[in-house]
């Protein structure tokens, strides 16, 4: 008796083939890759634009035979043995116009040095980062390697045969991140930016809450049908996720005003007292992430004057002991 062949539930990337090309629109092929984690779910999806004699690579994916990493701050970036080879299969005997990247996440851009290696193709997209300092970890979580051809602005397109891409700078998961709508058919590579099956993690000092915010504030603005992210399903109700998007990060902002306000004066909150009363449940591996995300919001928070914490809250190693209060007057929005 032979196997029967899994079905693939388009909204179930559990059910999805690693290393296969699947046909998700005309246009649009995608590519899983081999690097399921708490952080990447099933792992990093690649897609294919383009079905003429060039095509654009989204995301190419993580480093071929680097270091697997886990639990780093973002993100995990296990090892993508075998996917620029599934990718090259993918786009057969086409050409590749650009190796482009939504940002520059080690689950995302490493993979764009082999695949460039092997074609000569440009890598074309986001800007590289230079940071003077990543925050705790984030050594792990960066691609510092990234180099880009040439850099995407903002509603810069970039065409091919018989497809058209426009750069959407959405900065916040991380401060280079672009989105990519296909003109041709109304889709948005969302990147990390908005995802089908977790929030982003925003991590300071680079991720920034009020930047990621304005970010999915513009998404809303837009009229994109479909959304294809990095990581899980597709999403086919762009602006009523984005408006939910919005307000689950409001509400996570008034938890944490609520929980400031409720605390004890003589015992102010630290960021592990507020991830346990805020994500009960929550897989203990991602507490970390949890952390950082609340962080985002203490920042934001403490920019508009709202909530008293430490100087320069970026923070160094002591991040998860420094204490949090409500300023005067801080529990009004
Ligand atoms: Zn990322």
């Amino acid at each position: 008796m032979t196997q029967p062949v899994p079905r693939e539930d388009p909204h179930d990337p559990s059910t999805w083939p690693t290393g296969r090309a699947v046909v998700i629109e005309p246009l649009v092929r995608r590519v899983l890759g081999p690097n399921p984690s708490p952080y990447t779910f099933t792992g990093t999806q690649t897609y294919v634009v383009g079905t003429g004699r060039d095509v654009l690579v989204i995301d190419p994916g993580p480093n071929e035979s680097g270091p697997a990493d886990t639990g780093v701050q973002g993100h995990a970036d296990t090892r993508g043995d075998g996917h620029v080879a599934a990718i090259l299969a993918a786009v057969g005997s086409a050409r590749i116009a650009a190796i482009t990247c939504t940002h520059t996440h080690r689950d995302h851009s490493p993979a764009s040095r082999a695949l460039q290696a092997a074609t000569g193709a440009p890598i074309i997209g986001c800007a590289a980062l230079a940071l003077d300092d990543d925050g705790p970890r984030a050594d792990a979580a960066f691609d510092h390697d990234y180099r880009p051809d040439r850099v995407l602005e903002h509603g810069e397109t970039l065409a091919g045969d018989g497809w058209t891409i426009t750069a959407v700078a959405t900065p916040g998961h991380t401060s280079n991140h672009l989105c990519y709508a296909l003109g041709e058919s109304g889709a948005l590579f969302t990147g990390d930016h908005v995802m089908g099956w977790s929030t982003s993690v925003v991590s300071p000092p680079d991720g920034d809450m009020a930047a990621y915010l304005q970010s999915l504030a513009l998404l809303q603005d837009r009229e994109d049908r479909v959304y294809y992210p990095a990581h899980g399903p597709q999403i086919d109700n762009p602006r009523q996720f984005v408006r939910g998007m919005i307000g689950h990060r409001r509400q996570r902002e008034r938890q944490i005003v609520t929980l400031l306000d409720n605390a004890n004066e003589s015992a102010p909150l630290t960021i592990p007292d507020l991830v346990a009363a805020m994500y009960k449940g929550l897989d203990p591996r991602l507490h970390g992430a949890a952390g950082r995300s609340v962080l985002a919001h203490l920042i934001d928070l403490q920019r508009q004057g709202r909530v008293s914490g430490p100087e320069s809250a970026t923070l160094g190693q002591s991040w998860l002991a420094q204490s949090w209060t409500l300023a005067p007057g801080g529990a009004r929005a």
